[in-house]
């Protein structure tokens, strides 16, 4: 049966409202934020509930139709970004907060509410969702959990598989897979919920998700530290977290590139008189606001004597604070003023970051003297974002990723933290999983989408 009479079918079966032939689709749903070169997608379904999810993948299976799962496209691997010949499935239009128990500590959410929503409806029930990350106001919760997305929260909270009971999927071949207990225990078996967090959209549609809230902080306090070197943040961070214990809800550390980077894109005012080495923005939450900044500020004393502070601002408001934050927010611009970005989100074990932040400088300058790099990232897990400027290194892309996981390799990181493998990082996939792990994903991938039609040539071939 010809692409034709599919397109015929998708459109009669769902309505015009819901599914566009390709020539109709706005070029938003061709690329994501990657930067990967957009594809034309073989056409655009919008559903509006799990059954008509359910009713486009039994379509496309019974036409052998690739499917790949679009949420807020700012996805950084290009796993949103159309298969030849595939339609894009957008969860946009399942946006519904489903419903909110805040004494479970339960939210029930369709999969294409934005993140920036789940946040603003737990803190109006007076409670805190666990994941925040810069592209929160356009990210869905779907695709969220299709990442297994990291971000600011992750040293308190844990990454995305941490912050929900359950989910709805729907298969290739249009079968509904309700996995929505709100239970934490469950040891019945395997945890099927589990294979479709980080998997990119290649084992099925992820429709609804039955998330975690935590309780709100009474009082939080934001610190901006600044440090001579990368061990002395380390020793910030232990001390830190030796005093406030879990308490310690963020810990991202700027490279003074990135801080420059951030001032000039942002507009922003420099916070203090001269540049330091490395930055750091710290929260730490807590019961009393004025108690808990005097705690910060006698850690800070200490550290201070022992060498490891130069300089330090404890946010004396909520404003000042988010003043603060703003510095952290140059990832939003990297598109804008890097030709392109060559964006990097690896792992590493937490003591040997700064040196391997040593060794990509030198291993670039040394090949491209002229090229811009910006360091920074959630140092408290153990992850570091580099962001190469491609018109620095002469365009050549594929040599810096070469260079990069090379060294990853031998420091024994991973390729990545929180961002996902799509089409990007598959080249190096192997670097970070052995072949035993790779055949056993390969088997699920076969046993739960056996014509391959989820998301291909995505995670692996
Ligand atoms: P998309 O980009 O649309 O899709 C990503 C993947 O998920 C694709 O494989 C897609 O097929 C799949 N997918 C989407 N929805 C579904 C679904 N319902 N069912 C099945 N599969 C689905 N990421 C972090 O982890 N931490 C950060 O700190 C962070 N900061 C960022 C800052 C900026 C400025 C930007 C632009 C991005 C950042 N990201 C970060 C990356 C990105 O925001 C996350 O990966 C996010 O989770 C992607 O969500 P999305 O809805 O945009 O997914």
């Amino acid at each position: 049966m010809s692409h034709e009479q599919f397109l015929d079918e998708l459109i009669s079966t769902l309505g015009a409202d819901v599914a566009q032939r390709g020539a109709d689709v706005p070029e938003r749903y061709h690329t994501d934020w990657s930067g990967t070169p957009p594809q034309r997608p073989l056409a655009l379904v919008r559903p509006r509930s799990t059954q008509e999810v359910s009713a486009v993948l039994r379509l496309c299976t019974a036409h052998k139709v690739a499917v790949v799962p679009q949420g807020g496209l700012t996805g950084l691997a290009g796993a949103a970004v159309p298969s030849q010949g595939a339609i894009a499935l957008s969860l946009e239009r399942m946006n519904t907060i489903e419903s909110t128990d805040t004494r479970a500590g339960l939210m029930q959410v369709q999969a294409g509410v934005t993140l920036q929503a789940v946040q603003e409806a737990a803190v109006a029930a007076g409670m805190v969702f666990g994941v925040d990350l810069g592209a929160r106001g356009s990210c869905q919760i779907g695709g969220n959990v299709a990442t297994n997305a990291g971000g600011n929260g992750v040293l308190q909270h844990g990454m995305m598989r941490e912050q929900l009971l359950g989910l709805e999927a729907v298969l290739a071949d249009g079968t509904v897979l309700p996995m929505l207990r709100p239970m934490i225990k469950n040891n019945t078996g395997y945890d099927l919920k589990q294979f479709f967090i980080g998997a990119e959209g290649t084992l099925g549609v992820v429709t609804r998700v039955l998330l975690r809230l935590r309780p709100a902080p009474q009082a939080t306090a934001t610190t901006l530290v600044a440090m001579p070197d990368f061990d002395a943040a380390l020793a910030v961070l232990k001390r830190m977290q030796s005093r406030f214990g879990n308490s310690v809800a963020a810990y991202e550390l700027m490279w003074d590139s990135f801080v420059q980077a951030s001032l000039s894109w942002l507009k922003l005012g420099a916070p203090f008189a001269e540049s330091h080495p490395l930055l750091a923005l710290i929260n730490v939450d807590g019961k009393n606001e004025s108690q808990l900044q005097g705690d910060v500020q006698q850690v800070l004393e200490e550290a201070m004597e022992a060498g490891e502070v130069l300089d330090a601002i404890v946010a004396q408001s909520v404003a000042q604070a988010q003043t603060l934050w703003k510095l952290r927010e140059a990832p939003a611009e990297l598109n804008n003023n890097m030709h392109p970005a060559i964006n990097f989100d690896v792992s590493l074990p937490q003591a040997d970051i700064g040196r391997f932040a040593q060794a990509c400088e030198a291993a670039f300058s040394a090949r491209w003297p002229g090229k811009h790099a910006l360091y920074f990232g959630h140092v408290g897990d153990g992850n570091l974002h580099v962001s190469v400027d491609g018109k620095t290194v002469g365009g050549e892309c594929e040599a810096v990723e070469a260079e990069l996981y090379r060294l990853v390799g031998e420091f024994q990181g991973s390729v990545s933290a929180e961002h996902g493998i799509g089409l990007h990082k598959k080249p190096y996939l192997q670097a970070s999983r052995t072949p035993q792990e790779l055949a056993v994903m390969r088997s699920i991938k076969q046993a739960l989408d056996p014509l391959g039609l989820m998301n291909p040539g995505k995670v692996f071939d």
